[in-house]
């Protein structure tokens, strides 16, 4: 059993002022696989304070100095990268090639990214022509608390971490307490990479208690908080005394409109990526629409995806998927997939239950729901498992208004051999992000949503502008 009781604040290894120990369950035996410490009041102050004491001579540091920095953090987080693959599948399941592969490199690409952004960054630039003298400055935030999920523990925290380090903030991350092991290692990572005392703080703890106090605190500038929209609810209600600015990645229930002038492999992709960490991702294209033409088609490659997608031990190597995160998790989601039934929706893949060949862990079998129509739960509430939904559309009006007909809006997605149409389409989605015939956003582009799905902006530029301060100065001196 691992044990990791101490939280790292000032630069050490601190024991937690009070033991309040909380165990971390590997979901894919059920067994505890580790032991943490959840940090209380005096913890969350401590860890404050010395971020606090550390903001003057990092806001001061020059931007070089910080960029320098984080380019030792991805040096050393390049060594770590298989102990870093290794805690992430025990900590939430993910299968060892995805935690090696998307994982740990979702956090080498933000790392990147941000460098690159932060030297192109204009700290201090003029307003623009006509205005003499008239500047733009960024500067940082102060001390942020950095509140991030158990789903893509990596990719959340560097998308916090990183920006706040290159703004000159200084900061206290509290991960989450289900998936903490990676966080400790980035921890360890940031202590060799030898980032001034202070500057970055970890406090394991739960929503009720470090979340709740890293919100509420008043020498906190600002939470940047990922996680569901029951949770960024709370946290902007608990901020509102302190008026700290809050930034929100919430949930999502994307749609992928498929027209039956898309390509081959259209309806393929969209179910592997709806199943994709074990449809554990915010952005997971969850409602597949589809041109009724090509709509019985589109089930059938669905259905085969779904029978195709094995289920199976994270520590195995392949692409197969693992478990779900926990039982509630679990619970959730068997649930869903009841209700999809009792709804009337057609079932042509999984259902509830485990895979029939694994009896213990929280497995769930890749799931497909055909004939779904918008006024069921399934196509409304946010699952977090490997659960598609799919029905067919008529017209593009009609799959604008249903794919916009829910309050979240993070990722759309549009498969179409049109041109024309993608680009009118992409316009008239209600969504942070639209990625159009399976091209990713490019490097460097803002990941963030609309509505129930929060709207911050993280990564690149924009993840930067986030942990800043925008001062206006006049009278500049040329
Ligand atoms: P969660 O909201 O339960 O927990 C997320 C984090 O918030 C954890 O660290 C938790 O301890 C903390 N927390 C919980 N309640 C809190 C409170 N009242 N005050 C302060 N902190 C609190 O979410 P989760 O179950 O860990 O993650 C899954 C959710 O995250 C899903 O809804 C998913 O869509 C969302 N998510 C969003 C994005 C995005 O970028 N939009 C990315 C990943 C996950």
């Amino acid at each position: 059993m691992i044990e990791k009781r101490n939280f790292y604040i000032d630069g050490e290894w601190v024991a937690p002022k009070a033991a309040q120990d909380y165990e971390v369950i590997d979901p894919s035996t059920e067994d505890p696989c580790a032991v943490i410490s959840l940090g209380d009041q005096a913890d969350t102050d401590a860890a404050v304070a010395a971020a606090k004491a550390a903001l003057p001579g990092w806001k001061a540091a020059d931007p070089a100095e910080r960029i320098a920095a984080v380019e030792r953090i991805a040096k050393v987080y390049a060594e770590r990268a298989e102990d870093m693959a290794q805690a992430i599948s025990l900590e939430m399941g993910a299968p060892i090639d995805l935690a090696r592969k998307n994982q740990w490199g979702a956090g080498a690409y933000h790392i990147k990214n941000f460098i690159d952004a932060a030297k192109a960054f204009e700290w201090v630039h003029p307003l623009g022509d006509g205005t003499p003298g008239a500047m733009i400055a960024y500067e940082p935030v102060g001390v942020v608390g950095l509140i991030t999920p158990w789903n893509w523990p990596m990719n959340q925290v560097t998308l916090k971490v990183i920006p706040a380090i290159l703004a000159g903030c200084t900061m206290v991350l509290k991960p989450s307490e289900e998936a903490p092991l990676s966080s400790l290692i980035f921890a360890e990572i940031l202590d060799a990479a030898g980032l001034p005392k202070g500057v970055f703080n970890l406090v394991n703890g739960d929503g009720a208690g470090v979340g709740t106090q890293l919100s509420t605190h008043p020498d906190v500038e600002m939470i940047s908080f990922t996680g569901s929209t029951r949770a960024g609810r709370a946290i902007s209600k608990a901020a509102a005394d302190t008026l700290k600015r809050v930034t929100l990645e919430l949930g999502g229930k994307g749609a992928n409109l498929i027209f039956a002038d898309a390509d081959e492999d259209a309806v393929a992709r969209g179910v592997k990526h709806c199943f994709q960490n074990s449809g554990q991702s915010c952005n997971a294209p969850t409602r597949m629409l589809v041109e009724r033409s090509a709509y019985d088609r589109a089930v059938e490659v669905a259905r085969q995806t779904a029978e195709a997608t094995q289920v199976a031990s994270p520590r195995e190597e392949g692409k197969h998927i693992g478990p779900v995160i926990n039982k509630a998790q679990f619970d959730k989601i068997q649930g869903l997939i009841e209700t999809g039934i009792a709804e009337g929706a057609k079932l042509v893949a999984g259902g509830p239950g485990r895979p029939e060949h694994l009896n213990r862990g929280f497995y769930v079998r890749p799931t497909v729901f055909a004939d779904c129509d918008p006024s069921m739960t399934i196509m409304n509430e946010e699952i977090f498992g490997p659960v598609l939904s799919i029905m067919p559309f008529d017209s593009e009006e009609q799959a604008i208004e249903v794919a916009n007909a829910t309050p979240y809006g993070l990722t759309n997605y549009l498969q179409s051999g049109d041109g024309a149409r993608r680009n009118r389409l992409a316009r008239q989605l209600r969504s942070g992000m639209v990625e159009m015939n399976g091209q990713d956003r490019g490097a460097g582009a803002p990941f963030g949503g609309v509505g129930s799905s929060g709207r911050a902006r993280e990564g690149g530029r924009w993840g930067i502008e986030e942990f800043c301060d925008v001062k206006s100065i006049s009278g500049w001196a040329e």
